[in-house]
């Protein structure tokens, strides 16, 4: 019951900031050179989808409760080492974002399943943070399988899955995937091999059918051959260095923000 909760409650909160951070950026939009989408949202979309949004919130924290939960007596609370921690977490991410890709570009690919299920999430064009929860429920549900299936691999390749591992993936993925709806220009991710930056999923929002149908790593649209490269030009240049909001940080304070920006600035650039 505490991991169930423990992985619970963070992924809630993050919603809620989500949600936040999502009316904010409604009302306020991102200036043109730290925003990587290139269409304008229409006014009340945000209001008119809270509904969907959180019928899908309760629908993911209760299936995350009752996931963990189930998945618990197979969790282990001790530290597992750097090697194995590290090998659970990448093998978590690899198998539910291959799986995420695959049954993602099934929904593109049957229009009938399009239509049905997927076409609703499409109808956020430019998307903000909370939009991954503008989904048809069935699809909210279907794509966790990727974390089950996941979970059952780690299990039986190291014999066991640790919690700290678990949580860990659970909270970057759920970062991430906001992080991919926030519209806001990628630095840092473009730094990381295979990581896929911000404009990667803003593209497929912006042109759903061309490509671009993993979430996390860039390596299954290049290995399946549907990898597209986000060609828009900005409604003005990007300044240099992180001279522009970067997810996370226009929800951080200035000041902090500021001092962030300094830190992983080349001291060259400063
Ligand atoms: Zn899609």
């Amino acid at each position: 019951m505490a991991l169930a909760l423990l992985t619970t409650l963070p992924f809630v909160l993050l919603n809620l900031v989500a949600l936040a951070v999502s009316w904010r950026l409604e009302h306020h939009p991102l200036p043109a050179e730290a925003t990587c989408q290139t269409a304008a949202r229409r006014p009340g979309d945000l209001r008119r989808r809270l509904p969907l949004v959180a019928v899908n919130l309760l629908l993911v924290s209760g299936g995350t409760f009752v996931g963990t939960w189930l998945l618990s007596p197979h969790l282990s609370t001790g530290w597992p080492g750097w090697g194995a921690w590290v090998g659970q977490f990448l093998l978590l991410l690899v198998v539910d974002d291959l799986v995420f890709y695959g049954v993602h570009r099934l929904l593109h690919e049957h229009r009938g399943l399009y239509r049905l299920l997927h076409a609703r999430h499409h109808e956020a064009y430019a998307p903000l943070p909370v939009e991954i929860l503008y989904t048809h429920p069935a699809e909210t549900s279907l794509v966790s399988l990727g974390i089950v299936a996941g979970a059952a691999l780690v299990h039986l390749v190291f014999g066991g899955l640790a919690f700290g591992a678990f949580l860990s993936y659970v909270i970057f993925r759920h970062l991430h995937e906001l992080d991919v709806h926030s519209g806001m220009r990628s630095r840092l991710a473009h730094a990381i091999p295979l990581l896929a930056p911000n404009e990667h999923h803003d593209h497929h929002h912006h042109r759903p059918h061309e490509g671009n149908y993993a979430s996390m790593l860039t390596l299954w649209d290049r290995v399946f051959g549907t990898h597209v490269e986000d060609r828009r030009r900005p409604r003005q240049a990007p300044r240099g260095g992180l001279g522009v909001p970067v997810s996370p940080l226009p929800v951080v304070p200035a000041p902090l923000a500021a001092r962030a920006q300094r830190l992983v600035q080349p001291a060259g650039a400063r």
